[in-house]
């Protein structure tokens, strides 16, 4: 492989040729996928190409994680075999009776995981409303608090965390942030550049963008211990994610400006039409001024809000769930981030302790015609 890289090169154009890699031996545009699980020792008993064994590392998920470094500017990325993987692998890094706080109001899957299986692992969490800063400064524990998880704009409600305020203050207090920054995207948030120390995101939705691959990865700011701990579990674990998928998200990232541009074209000009509705109590989308993250996010988010809003549904829950099976061009599906809408009732998922509103319905807006989402949607709260 040869890097034909000119270091001027925009994160788009490095992420449209995947760093712009050539195959040595065929001079192809496209790198070939490796699934070589073990690898020729020299003679001399060393490994002078580095490449050993499969579980550990790959050469098509170092592709992987090239790209994602570049669109993050970090000092290096792993991907992993799902977002869950990357993230429970940032929490499992720490140690027994190390404090965390996190966000009242996040991934569903990973606030249940953190409640009921971190603290079993000797992690004591703090759920706080990180959209506060104020609030987040109060729950540190200095010296006791090792991490703050951050999500924004944060599932399902999209509320919005100052992410440089949070870290200024866990900084202070000897934490470190990190965010998971599946729905702002590379594209629209940079969290490393506003202080955070690692990157999250669940590589199946916006990087992959296709609806066909499940993935995580992490960017760190540092090739510090706590990254040497995580790499070093990946390996032994064996989270590491299998070459084909890696090679997937690759050719799903070549396209992942023009998605998310197309998403938040979409998702901004739906939620200015909704919240016209008079079927729709709130529209909860952080492009709209009356939102209260709207100033953070016109500061943090750069070329958008995002690809996903929610609505709430002034017939309530029976009237979000009727409104989801009567679509015909949204999806009824959970997930999001792919170039197909999707609509989901997010109480039936989340279940019991979740703080959802039960009249709620995610959109996760894809980059289909306009018009042709309005109507589908305008026809199903009609009915
Ligand atoms: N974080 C966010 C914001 C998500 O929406 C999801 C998945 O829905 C995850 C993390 C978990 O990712 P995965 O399903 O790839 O494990």
């Amino acid at each position: 492989m040869t890097n034909e890289h000119n270091p001027d090169w925009s994160r788009r154009t490095l992420a449209a040729q995947a760093m712009g890699h050539i195959d040595e031996a065929s001079r192809a545009v496209v790198l070939p996928i490796h699934v070589a699980t073990t690898f020729i020792r020299d003679p001399d008993n060393a490994y002078s190409t580095g490449n050993i064994y499969g579980r550990p590392d790959n050469l098509t998920v170092r592709e992987a994680e090239g790209i994602i470094a570049a669109l993050e500017g970090a000092a290096e990325a792993m991907v992993l075999g799902s977002g869950m993987s990357a993230a429970t692998a940032v929490f499992l890094a720490l140690r027994p009776g190390d404090h965390v706080i996190a966000p009242e109001v996040m991934y569903w899957g990973l606030r249940h995981w953190l409640l009921h299986e971190a603290t079993e692992w000797g992690l004591r969490i703090d759920l706080v409303d990180t959209s506060d800063v104020a609030a987040v400064k109060a729950a540190l524990r200095p010296g006791e608090t090792k991490l703050v998880w951050l999500e924004t704009p944060s599932n399902p409600m999209w509320s919005i965390t100052d992410i440089a305020a949070v870290a200024a203050v866990a900084h202070a207090a000897g934490a470190r942030v990190a965010v998971d920054s599946t729905c702002a995207t590379p594209v629209l948030t940079r969290p490393l550049e506003l202080g955070a120390d690692v990157v999250m995101h669940s590589a199946t939705k916006y990087l992959n963008g296709h609806s066909d691959v499940i993935a995580g990865a992490l960017a760190t700011r540092n090739k510090d211990a706590f990254w040497a701990r995580i790499r070093r579990n990946r390996g032994i674990l064996g989270q590491i994610l299998a070459p084909l998928e890696a090679y997937m998200l690759i050719r799903g990232m070549r396209t992942l400006h023009l998605r998310v541009k197309a998403a938040c074209d979409n998702a901004m000009e739906l939620a200015l039409r909704l919240s016209n509705h008079q079927a729709i109590s709130h529209v909860l989308y952080p492009g709209l001024p009356e939102h209260p993250g709207h100033d953070v996010a016109k500061r943090q988010m750069q070329g958008g809000f995002g690809g996903m809003l929610s609505i709430r549904l002034r017939g309530g829950e029976a009237a979000a769930i009727a409104c989801a099976a009567k679509v015909k061009l949204w999806k009824r599906a959970t997930s999001l981030g792919g170039v197909e809408s999707l609509i989901e009732h997010r109480g039936s998922i989340e279940g019991a302790g979740s703080p959802c509103p039960l009249d709620l319905l995610r959109l996760s807006a894809g980059i289909e015609d306009t018009e042709d989402l309005y109507r589908d949607l305008a026809a199903a709260l009609a009915e």
